[in-house]
C-alpha cells in the first residue's frame, strides 16, 4: 500500500484491507494504491471526531490561536509545493501550469486568508433591543462536519473546506473523490506535521456510495459540505433529513459567456477558451455556453476555431501541453455520448468531436477540444452539463436575447459578459440568474469573495466571509440587567 487514511491522529488501512488503485489518465499507469473505507472506518472517524468536539481543546480555543495551526498548513504545502502540483497533474492529469499556478498557489492563499482573518471576520458584538436588555450575538462551531468533494480540484476544494471549517473549530471528515485521493492524502501528511488535535481531521478514503452515504446518514455528523454534481447533491439534500443537517452544496453549472460586439475581442477570445477548455472543460463554472452577439459573430467563432485546432493535446508534465486528457475513460464516454446528441440533435460541429488520432495519445483519455455552433437553445448540449471540453455557440441580436438565453437553464452558477460599456455590463448582471457573475474575466476567484450558486447550482456559499460563516452557528444570548424583566411578572397574583 502506497498511501494510509488518516483517522483520530494515525495513519491506518480500512478495516475492509480493501484498496483502491489510483491511475494516471495521461498514461493509464498506475499510480498507487490507497485504502477504501468500509462502514466501520466511517463509525471509527466520526466517533474520534466527536470526541474531539466534546473535549472541546479545538473548539474552545481563539480564532487566532487556530489559525496559527492553518498557518503551518500553509507553509506546509508550500514547502511541498512543486511535489504536490506534480502529483496532482499525475492523478487528474490537467497540465502542471495549472496545478502550480492554480491548485497549489489558490490552497496555500485560501489556508493564509482564513488564519489571518478569522479572528476578525466571525466577531459579532452587541445589540440593544430594548432598554436594560443587551445581547451578545456569537458565533459557534457546528461540530462534526463531512466535506465531500470531486475530483476537478482535488487539493484547492480540499482547502476552501477545510481552511474555514477548521479555523471555526469544527471536527472535520474528509472524503475526497477516489478518482483524486492522492494529494488529499499528502495534506494528511502536512496537517499531522501541524499538530492540530487528535481527531479533529480525518481523512477517509472510499467511494461515495459507501464512504460518502453513510457520512451523509451518520447522526453524529451535524453538517455536509458537498461539492459535486447536482443529482447527488439532490440525494444528500433528501438523507440529510435524518438529523437535519447544515448543508451547503457546491453543484453544477452551465454558465453562459456572453461577447458582446463592443468587447476587446482578443481579450473575450482568450477568456471564452481559457473557460472552456482549462481543466478539459472539467470545471463547474466552465463558460459551456458562448454567447455571440451578431455583429461580431462570424469573425469571432472563425478565429476561435483557428486558435482551438491549436491547442495542444498531451501529458500535463510536458511543459508544451494545452490541454490534458480527461479524468478516466468512462468520463471520456460520458462526454463522446453528448457529441453524439449534439450531431443528431442537428448542432453543427466546428471542430474536434473525436478521440486524437496521435499515436502518442492512445493510452490516455483524451479528446479533441470540440465547439458546436446551434440556433436550439434547448438543445441537450445547450442544457446539459457536458463536464469536458466542448462547447456550445449561439447568436444572439439583443441585451435582452442574451439575458433569456443566459437565464433559461436550471442552473445558476456563474455567466461571463465581455464588452467596453461597464455599464451596460452591470445592468446585464443584474438580470443574470447566477451566484458569480465575471465582467471582462472568467474564474476570477479571490478568498475574500464569497463564491456559490443559485437554483440547482446549490446552497451556500464558499470562501469569504459567508464561506466561513457557514461553519458556525449563530447563538444569541440575552440577558435583562433591570432586576425586573416583564417575564417575572405574569403570574403575580
Ligand atoms: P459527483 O459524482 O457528484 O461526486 C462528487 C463526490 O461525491 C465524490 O467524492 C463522490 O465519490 C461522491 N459521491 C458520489 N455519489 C455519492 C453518493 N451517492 N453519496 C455520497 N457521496 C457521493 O461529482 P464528480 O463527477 O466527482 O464532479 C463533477 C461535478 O462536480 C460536476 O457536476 C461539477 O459541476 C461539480 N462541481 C461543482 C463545483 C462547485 O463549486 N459548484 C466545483 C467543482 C465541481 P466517488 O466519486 O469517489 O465515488
Ligand atoms: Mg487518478
Amino acid at each position: 500500500m502506497d498511501y494510509l487514511m488518516y483517522i483520530n491522529g494515525e495513519f491506518v488501512e480500512s478495516k475492509t484491507k480493501r484498496t483502491i488503485t489510483s491511475i494516471n489518465p495521461a498514461t493509464s499507469e498506475k499510480l498507487a494504491v490507497f485504502p477504501r473505507a468500509g462502514k466501520d472506518d466511517v463509525e471509527y472517524a466520526v466517533e474520534s471526531g466527536h470526541l474531539a468536539f466534546k473535549r472541546g481543546k479545538w473548539a474552545d480555543m481563539s480564532a487566532q490561536e487556530r489559525g496559527g495551526y492553518l498557518l503551518k498548513i500553509a507553509q506546509g504545502i508550500g514547502e511541498e509545493a512543486k511535489e504536490l502540483a506534480e502529483l496532482e497533474t499525475k492523478d487528474n492529469g490537467k497540465p502542471l501550469k495549472e496545478t502550480i499556478f492554480i491548485d497549489v498557489n489558490s490552497a496555500i492563499s485560501c489556508f493564509e486568508f482564513y488564519a489571518n482573518n478569522a479572528q476578525r471576520l466571525l466577531e459579532d458584538g452587541c445589540i440593544n433591543p430594548a432598554d436594560n436588555v443587551q445581547t451578545h450575538l456569537t458565533r459557534e462551531p457546528v461540530g462534526v462536519v463531512a466535506h465531500i468533494i470531486p475530483w476537478n480540484y482535488p487539493l484547492l476544494m480540499a482547502s476552501w473546506k477545510l481552511a474555514p471549517s477548521l479555523v471555526t473549530g469544527n471536527s472535520i471528515i474528509l472524503k475526497p473523490s477516489c478518482e483524486t485521493s492522492l494529494t488529499a492524502l499528502e495534506l494528511a501528511k502536512i496537517i499531522d506535521k501541524a499538530g492540530l488535535p487528535k481527531g479533529v481531521v480525518s481523512i477517509i478514503t472510499g467511494t461515495g456510495e459507501e464512504v460518502g452515504m453513510e457520512l451523509i446518514r451518520h447522526t453524529k455528523v451535524d453538517m455536509i459540505s458537498f461539492t459535486g454534481s447536482t443529482s447527488v447533491g439532490k440525494l444528500i439534500m433528501k438523507e440529510a433529513s435524518v438529523n437535519l443537517k447544515k448543508l451547503v452544496l457546491e453543484l453544477g453549472g452551465k454558465s453562459a459567456n456572453i461577447i458582446f460586439g463592443d468587447a476587446d475581442v482578443d481579450v473575450a477570445l482568450g477568456g471564452a477558451m481559457t473557460s472552456i477548455f482549462m481543466n478539459q472543460g472539467q470545471m463547474c463554472t466552465a463558460g459551456s455556453r458562448l454567447l455571440v452577439q451578431e455583429d461580431i459573430y462570424d469573425r469571432f467563432v472563425e478565429r476561435l476555431v483557428e486558435k482551438t485546432q491549436k491547442i495542444r493535446l498531451g501529458n500535463g508534465l510536458d511543459p508544451d501541453t494545452d490541454m490534458g486528457p480527461l479524468i478516466s475513460s468512462e468520463q471520456r464516454q460520458k462526454v463522446l455520448s453528448y457529441i453524439q446528441i449534439g450531431k443528431k440533435e442537428g448542432a453543427c460541429l466546428l471542430t474536434g468531436g473525436k478521440v486524437p488520432a496521435d499515436e502518442k495519445l492512445e493510452n490516455g483519455f483524451f479528446l479533441e477540444p470540440t465547439i458546436f455552433e446551434t440556433k436550439d437553445a434547448m438543445s441537450t448540449i445547450a442544457q446539459e452539463e457536458i463536464f469536458g471540453p466542448v462547447l456550445t455557440i449561439m447568436k444572439f441580436k439583443t441585451e435582452g436575447e442574451a439575458i433569456d438565453i443566459a437565464n433559461n437553464t436550471r442552473y445558476g452558477l456563474a455567466s461571463m459578459i465581455w464588452t467596453k460599456d461597464l455599464n451596460k455590463a452591470h445592468k446585464v448582471s443584474r438580470q443574470l440568474k447566477a451566484g458569480s457573475v465575471w465582467i471582462n474575466t472568467y474564474g476570477a476567484f479571490y478568498n475574500e469573495v464569497p463564491f456559490g450558486g443559485v437554483k440547482e447550482s446549490g446552497l451556500g456559499r464558499e470562501l469569504g466571509r459567508e464561506g466561513l460563516l457557514e461553519y458556525a452557528n449563530l447563538k444569541s444570548t440575552t440577558a435583562d440587567t433591570s432586576g425586573r424583566p416583564l417575564v417575572s411578572m405574569w403570574f403575580s397574583r
